[in-house]
């Protein structure tokens, strides 16, 4: 395997160590064959909002692999997951599913771009939609873990219809829309994918207003944020709704599942209702939905606040410690997500972002790991705690983290 991985981040390259073979999951914890356990804080980088292993989960899968694993034909299960993520967000009007986030930004991009008759996209420094060709330019996570600007073998078509914007930037949007006017205008509407960098005041609404002003489609990529910072998402904490939301991750439940959604006109241009085509052997395979649908059911109103707790009382926690230490950080916080910026200075776009001392870091998650505390291993990841993760998981977070920043020193 390239690198000795499946994905790219896992290497753990970046913090300048070998990977953690996994063994098992639990609740908030991991055991490495090894035999030595850690409160996990990647938590699959997003899905696990329940935990591993949660036993609701467990028993909805199980009980779905003993009727078979898939058909390749409709289920019930589809329609309920389908009508839960309509309840959950109203924006949602129809939706198609997938089987990873990258294949549904990529088929919300090509949904845009048959609905606008335009080619070009606007996406943001920093943010990531999947390993798409055309979205790969400053794209983040991986990329920015690894200091890869761009994919090679991206062919110059594919990049030249993407325009890269800064986050944040309300002239670079104005420039971009003016120049070329794009099919969509793609962000994260809390991007977490360069760390996690929340937009400014009333950014997300000036990107509404401009996008339906140029005639382009408004497409969030709640893939991280769906379903974790609020039960309808980034959209319903922001009150401002996109045309298409792609979703991913915690839809399912640590399965793979993913899905794009959005307003009925533009969704029923996708075959068979329209010619837009896409399709998938295994879209809404019944154990992903089956997981995804366990997982939604355990999202209630408290479920959020206890999320919502658990992420302030870890982030201020992180904050603190580095504070009586004497290590310079900043540490922004949404519900179920955070991530700790070695940084003097807020941090508000990707130049921020790759402005941080990636070595202090490297230097702090190795020493989290040594004292079986498992945080994301790249300063541009975010934590993300779970439902699982209890007082004691945060004592002993904090407890390893006094060293872990004496380390960074
Ligand atoms: C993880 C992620 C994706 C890609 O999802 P995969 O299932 O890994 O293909 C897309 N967008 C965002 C915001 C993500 O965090």
């Amino acid at each position: 395997m390239p690198g000795g991985v499946n994905s790219p981040v896992r290497a753990m390259g970046s913090i300048g160590r070998d990977p953690i073979f996994v063994e098992r999951g639990l609740g908030a914890e991991l055991t490495d064959v090894d035999g030595r356990s850690y409160v996990d804080y990647v938590c699959s980088w997003g899905p696990l909002i329940a935990g591993h292993a949660h036993p609701e989960v467990v028993a909805a899968v199980t009980a779905a692999a003993a009727r078979g694993t898939s058909y390749g034909a409709p289920t019930e299960g589809e329609v309920a997951l389908a009508e839960q993520v309509r309840a959950r967000m109203p924006s949602a009007e129809m939706l198609r599913m997938t089987s990873s986030g990258t294949e549904a930004a990529m088929s919300a991009v090509r949904l845009a771009r048959a609905a606008t008759g335009r080619d070009a996209v606007v996406k943001f420094a920093g943010a990531y939609h999947g390993h798409v060709d055309g979205l790969l330019a400053d794209a983040g996570s991986g990329l920015a873990t690894h200091g890869i600007p761009a994919s090679p073998g991206v062919t110059s078509a594919q990049a030249a219809d993407t325009t890269v914007v800064a986050w944040n930037d309300r002239d670079g949007v104005d420039r971009a829309l003016s120049e070329r006017p794009p099919a969509a205008i793609l962000c994260e509407p809390y991007p977490a994918n360069m760390g996690l960098v929340p937009p400014a005041e009333g950014f997300l609404a000036f990107l509404r207003e401009r996008s339906q002003a140029s005639g382009s489609l408004l497409v969030f990529d709640e893939v991280i944020s769906g379903f974790r910072v609020a039960r309808g998402g980034a959209q319903e904490r922001e009150g401002v709704l996109p045309d298409l939301t792609i979703l991913g991750k915690v839809i399912g439940g640590g399965l793979p599942a993913a899905a794009y959604a959005g307003r009925r006109d533009l969704m029923e241009l996708v075959a068979p209702a329209g010619q837009v085509y896409q399709a998938g052997t295994l879209s809404g395979n019944p154990l992903a939905v089956a997981a995804g649908l366990a997982t939604l059911a355990l999202l209630d109103s408290k479920a959020y606040e206890r999320l919502a707790r658990t992420t302030r009382a870890l982030a201020e926690g992180l904050a603190a410690v580095a504070r009586e230490v004497g290590a310079s950080v900043q540490v922004p916080w949404l519900p179920g997500l955070l991530t700790v910026f070695f940084s003097q200075g807020p941090v508000t776009d990707y130049a921020a972002a790759r402005a941080c001392d990636t070595a202090a870091y490297g230097a702090f998650c190795r020493a989290m790991l040594e004292h079986g505390v498992y945080p994301p291993p790249s300063q541009f990841e975010a934590w993300f705690p779970s439902l699982a993760h209890g007082e004691e998981h945060l004592e002993r977070t904090l407890t390893a983290a006094r060293p872990a920043f004496g380390a960074s020193l």
